[in-house]
């Protein structure tokens, strides 16, 4: 018996970095995953890899644009349809940035809070009218270390994932009377192209903050997903787990 034997999970920006660890390490514990994409060419791209890995795993591709309401609503609908229930939800996708106050663009700090906040807004709200009909599930959400202390740059970043904190506690109160636990996962500074697009004079003085002495890799932070998406954290919600190394900055 796997962890995640029987469950249905979809898991947002799941074609790369911490979201595919996650996609691979719910597949290995029996999950039925679909992975949502930004784009169609990259999330068939990303299915038919798993695909050519393990031809049994069960994986489909949706491209959803998480900015709008009734794509979700449609697009989820279908899984719901097609696999009959929607056991688990991880809300991944989330862009970054580390642009100072003085540069910042209004259009810019819009797309952050539209994609890293209001989208998951929209996912929960369609997800937990099913989770609420089958009588249960699982909602999880991507934050960040930044969600803790802040970042010297790029304020629209760490506001995003405070945001994420409080919608995941929230959450947590209002829909556990429906048995649907919600809880998010902190990662510290984790090996994805998010960091490595990041300049390596920035990067290399927060990694020797880090009293683990490393970055950390999605894989790691993927185990913590494994943990509260299945039956083993049965008694959790509302806790923001701290994947980091004991980061502090
Ligand atoms: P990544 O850039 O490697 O992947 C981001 C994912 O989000 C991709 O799958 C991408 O397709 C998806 N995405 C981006 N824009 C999208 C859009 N407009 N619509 C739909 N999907 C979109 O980043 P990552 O490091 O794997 O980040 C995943 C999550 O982890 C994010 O929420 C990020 O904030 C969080 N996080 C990352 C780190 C880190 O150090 N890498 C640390 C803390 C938190």
């Amino acid at each position: 018996m796997k962890l995640l034997d029987g469950k249905v999970a979809i898991v947002t920006g799941g074609t790369r970095g911490i979201g595919l660890a996650i996609v691979k390490k719910y597949l290995e514990q029996g999950a039925t995953v679909v992975l949502s994409g930004s784009r169609e060419e990259t999330a068939k791209k990303a299915v038919e890899a798993l695909k050519a890995e393990d031809p049994s795993c069960k994986v489909s591709g949706i491209w959803t644009d998480l900015c709008n309401p009734e794509d979700i609503k449609k697009d989820f609908g279908n899984v719901k349809k097609e696999y009959g229930s929607i056991d688990i939800l991880v809300n991944n996708a989330g862009i970054s940035s580390r642009d100072s106050i003085f540069d910042y663009k209004q259009e810019d700090f819009q797309k952050i809070m539209d994609l890293n906040v209001n989208a998951v807004f929209y996912c929960s709200q369609v997800v937990a009218e099913f989770m609420k009909e089958q009588g249960g599930g699982v909602i999880l959400n991507t934050s960040s270390m930044v969600s803790l202390f802040g970042q010297s740059t790029g304020c629209g970043y760490p506001t995003s994932k405070f945001a994420v904190n409080g919608m995941t506690k929230s959450l947590a109160l209002e829909l556990a009377p429906y048995h649907i636990r919600v809880n998010a996962v902190a990662p510290g500074i984790t090996r994805t192209d998010m960091v490595s697009s990041l300049p390596e004079a920035l990067i290399k003085p927060l990694i020797n903050t880090i009293p683990l002495g490393r970055m950390g890799e999605p894989e790691e932070v993927a185990d913590a997903f494994v943990f509260l998406g299945s039956d083993m954290s049965s008694y959790i919600t509302g806790v923001v787990l701290s994947v980091d190394g004991a980061a502090k900055n």
